[in-house]
């Protein structure tokens, strides 16, 4: 927001705070980059009550672990200690003001309502002439200022994407600071905050699948870069393969930029492949301004007919749904992904928040509750806009009454079963051609294949068309109301 340069590094001795959020990075990094101008006091503050019932999960609290732990290495190794303290960030960082003869406060800004009223509180906390300090660390452009030729702001993905596309491009990152001049302040131990689960240790896949820190991001996008960009136009639609770019978690926790992603991505991609993964990197930027414009996203139907439509309250179904039990191959390959590493590929997200919503008729808000529960990359912005878009909800999605059929998109973008095989060990041996919907495999085949419906692997809990319909039924009665 209001970036200031490095000159005059720490010549007056001054001492700046630097309060790390959702932006555990130093390169580009324009809150970090204000802060290194005087000597740095940096913080991070575990302030569980300010998110209220959007306080952390545990997959959250598991990557955070791992992302403060490479974050305090790497400030270390500049000059700088990274203090930790549990509570009240209002009161923390204003108590460290003072304590501390503090005279600047820099923060990334967040987007999220909760984010936003704790920067009102902790600017109403610091003493008089202390700011706080904003900066934009987590969109390519200030959150809000993409807005149509008369003011407005866009509801809709592609007039949207189109206008980001007329503004100059993203700046080019800022590297590291070479040096900090870092303020030591007494801190918690890291894992006194018992961020990562001891007995049931549920995290096994999570250490399997991810390298969290800032040097891991960078490593990923280059990977990615070097292997999967070429082909990401097709390449993304099929889960069964590593061909999308798993940053996701990365860019949440900001580890990464945007802008370092986009511009990483224009100096390794041309053509197709270029377009489609920054049109991605739209639908991120897109979804962060839908947030900033409608705090309460999270919380209700953007349509407002919607608020009337007569969901299904099923915990019995809700719960085969988010363990991976519904029957439906895909489905629960997609449930049993998610539980295990704290990711989902976007094309099974699409197709189990579907199921839930249209299939099962349980309002979208269910789903989205357990996505940010067990994602690591669980992002409100993101989460809620594409949760409104599958559900048919938001201003910018998808009719309700366009059904996707999950054995249909099973079939063509899992067309061997191998995302299935590998998360459903259950029907791993049904030939490709029975595993989308093994209810309509013959006795022999299925016998052959170890599976026993309603034993080994449920029968779907819902039989398709009749889920369908009454979908359809509900949103005519909505509609009839
Ligand atoms: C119901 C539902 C819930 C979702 N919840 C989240 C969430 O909580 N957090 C989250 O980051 N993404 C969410 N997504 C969007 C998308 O599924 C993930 O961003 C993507 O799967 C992450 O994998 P990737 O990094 O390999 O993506 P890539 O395909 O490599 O894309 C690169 C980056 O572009 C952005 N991006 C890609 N697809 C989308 C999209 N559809 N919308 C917005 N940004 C996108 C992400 O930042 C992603 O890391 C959700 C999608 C659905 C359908």
């Amino acid at each position: 927001m209001h970036d200031t340069s490095q000159a005059g590094a720490a010549a007056d001795g001054s001492v700046a705070l630097m309060w790390f959020r959702q932006d555990l990075r130093l390169a580009d990094n324009l809150a970090i980059r204000a802060a290194a101008a005087g000597r740095v006091l940096a913080v991070y503050v575990l302030d569980d009550a300010a998110a209220g019932p959007r306080t952390m999960g545990g997959a959250h609290r598991w990557w955070l672990r791992g992302s403060l732990e490479s974050l305090a290495a790497d400030l270390k190794r500049a000059g700088a200690e990274l203090v930790l303290r549990q509570g009240s960030a209002a009161k923390i960082i204003a108590d460290l003001v003072k304590s501390h003869h503090v005279t600047a406060v820099h923060a990334g800004q967040m987007l999220e309502p909760w984010g936003r009223a704790q920067e009102a509180a902790v600017a109403k906390a610091l003493p008089q002439g202390v700011a706080l300090q904003l900066h934009r660390t987590a969109t390519l452009y200030e959150p809000g200022v993409i807005r149509t030729k008369t003011g407005g702001t866009y509801g809709i993905y592609t007039p949207f994407a189109r206008a980001a596309r007329a503004m100059q491009p993203p700046e080019a990152p800022v590297p590291a600071p070479k040096r900090l001049h870092g303020v030591a302040a007494k801190s918690d131990s890291l894992a006194s905050w018992n961020l990562r689960p001891a007995k049931p240790d549920w995290a096994a896949g999570f250490r399997e699948t991810w390298h969290v820190g800032e040097a891991a991001a960078h490593a990923r996008l280059k990977h990615f870069m070097a292997e999967a960009l070429d082909r990401y136009p097709e390449g993304r639609n099929i889960p069964g393969e590593d061909l999308t770019s798993m940053l996701s978690p990365h860019l949440h926790w900001g580890e990464l930029s945007p802008a370092q992603v986009w511009h990483a991505a224009e100096a390794a991609g041309h053509g197709e492949a270029l377009r489609v993964f920054l049109s991605e990197l739209l639908w991120h930027e897109f979804s962060a301004n839908v947030l900033w414009n409608n705090p309460a996203i999270g919380e209700e139907s953007q349509r407002a007919d919607f608020r009337k439509l007569r969901w299904r309250s099923d915990p019995k179904d809700l719960r085969a749904w988010q363990q991976g039990r519904t029957g439906v191959p895909i489905v629960d390959a997609g449930m049993r992904q998610l539980w295990h590493i704290g990711w989902m590929h976007n094309r099974v997200r699409m197709i189990t928040g579907s199921f839930l919503v249209k299939h099962l008729l349980v309002s979208w808000v269910e789903g989205e509750r357990w996505f940010w529960d067990t994602l690591v990359d669980g992002d409100h912005a993101v989460n809620a806009q594409s949760w409104q878009w599958v559900a048919g909800t938001g201003v910018d999605s998808q009719p309700f009454f366009r059904v996707f059929n999950p054995v249909t998109q099973s079939a063509k973008f899992d067309a061997e079963g191998a995302y299935i095989r590998r998360w459903v060990p259950e029907v791993a041996k049904l030939p490709a051609r029975w595993i989308h919907a093994p209810w309509t495999a013959p006795a022999e085949v299925l016998a052959k294949a170890g599976v026993r419906l309603g034993k080994t692997y449920p029968e779907p809990i819902v039989a398709l068309e009749e889920g369908r319909d009454r979908a359809l039924e509900a949103f005519r009665a909505m509609r009839g109301a």
